[in-house]
């Protein structure tokens, strides 16, 4: 550094002070964090592996395609059609891979988003109505288990006989006819990371899908990426969901840094995030009677506070109408009653609307 060769030493003394300020972000600055959440089947893999095992090893792709059937049309339930495809193996747990190594194809770029993911601290989930061992072992194969643990794998665990006669899907959510209920996953791994959440930052949820099965999951992503042509797009479309389409892993990647660069110019990662989807139902559930104040306090918009705690917000239609008449706007009325101290039984916290 040329302060360092510039020896007057009131200089040399001051130097290194002005350069640390300089580096640091103005008080208040937070780095965003982003959480990615990804199916598997058809996703991070061009094939779905419980397909390519029922297909090679268990009931046949006809019978499959009947069962399947069923599922569309309402017949019987994914979990109960599940257990027969899942029972109909018999193949010993190694050797059902040896067709899943020559049939699978990982999405081109799949590996080396994961490891911007890796570089950037942006932990990868997955989250699938398939099952783990079956899930950890294919990405062991394909990543490398150094890399493979690193993700995450939340999805049904199973029982399998040692000699591959009997497999059985022991499912994540019992009381669930989907067996893994993918929306109250992702829910839960975003509460948990935004109590993790020490400097009071609030997480940016990332979904990446492409099936039918996605659709609740999506529901609960602020950022929503849509495998190009596939049914999670269509019903995006259909339904209005915001999505951004991708072809390859090397898309969203591409998103993500744009998403993150927008996101630190636009809240230098104070409050919500810049995509937040304030309609995420795990909204209305993380918004217990102690959450519900720090999230208010968040919003930004008078949209958004009614969203997330409608029942401070009822009396407005009922107050409108008694005070149509009265000067004072109900709306304004409202605002200034919740800038009061609001009871939360551990003591009083301070709520700023
Ligand atoms: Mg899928």
């Amino acid at each position: 550094m040329p302060i360092a060769i510039t020896p007057p030493p009131v200089i040399v003394k001051d130097a290194p002070a002005q350069a640390v300020s300089d580096a640091v972000p103005a008080a208040g600055d937070k780095k965003r964090k982003i959480i990615c959440f990804s199916d598997f089947d058809g996703t991070i893999f061009m094939q779905d592996t419980g397909h390519i095992l029922f297909d090679n090893h268990g009931c046949g792709s006809k019978r499959r395609e009947i069962l399947d059937e069923q599922i569309k049309s309402g017949e019987r339930s994914f979990r109960d059609v599940s257990e027969e495809m899942w029972g109909s193996l018999n193949v010993p747990f190694d050797d059902g891979f040896e067709v899943m190594e020559r049939e699978l194809e990982i999405d081109p770029d799949f590996r080396a988003f994961h490891q911007f993911c890796l570089d950037n601290g942006i932990p990868f989930n997955v989250i699938s109505a398939g099952l783990k061992p079956v899930l950890r072992r294919v990405l062991d194969a394909f990543l490398g288990e150094d890399r493979s643990a690193h993700i995450d794998i939340v999805a049904n665990g199973a029982d399998i006989a040692a000699d591959g006669s009997a497999w059985r899907p022991v499912w994540l959510h019992g009381g669930s006819e989907l067996g893994h209920d993918k929306a109250q996953s992702v829910a839960e791994a975003r509460r948990a990371a935004e109590l993790a959440c020490e400097d009071g930052t609030v997480p940016l949820i990332v979904f990446i899908g492409d099936g039918v099965s996605d659709l609740p999951a999506a529901r609960q992503a602020d950022v929503l990426f849509a495998r190009r042509g596939l049914r999670l797009e269509e019903y995006c479309v259909e339904n209005g969901i915001p999505y951004t389409p991708f072809d390859t892993f090397a898309d969203i990647q591409r998103e993500l840094a744009r998403v993150q660069a927008e996101d630190d110019a636009q809240t230098r990662g104070r409050g919500l995030p810049a995509r937040f989807n304030p309609r995420a139902n795990m909204w209305r559930r993380v918004s217990s009677r102690t959450a519900v104040p720090r999230y208010i306090a968040l919003s930004p918009t008078r949209e958004e506070k009614m969203f997330l705690w409608p029942e401070a917000f009822t009396e407005l239609t009922a107050a409108a109408a008694a005070a149509s008449a009265s000067a004072t706007s109900p709306v304004l009325e409202k605002t200034l009653s919740l800038e009061k101290t609001v009871s939360l039984g551990e003591g009083p916290v301070a709520v700023q609307v």
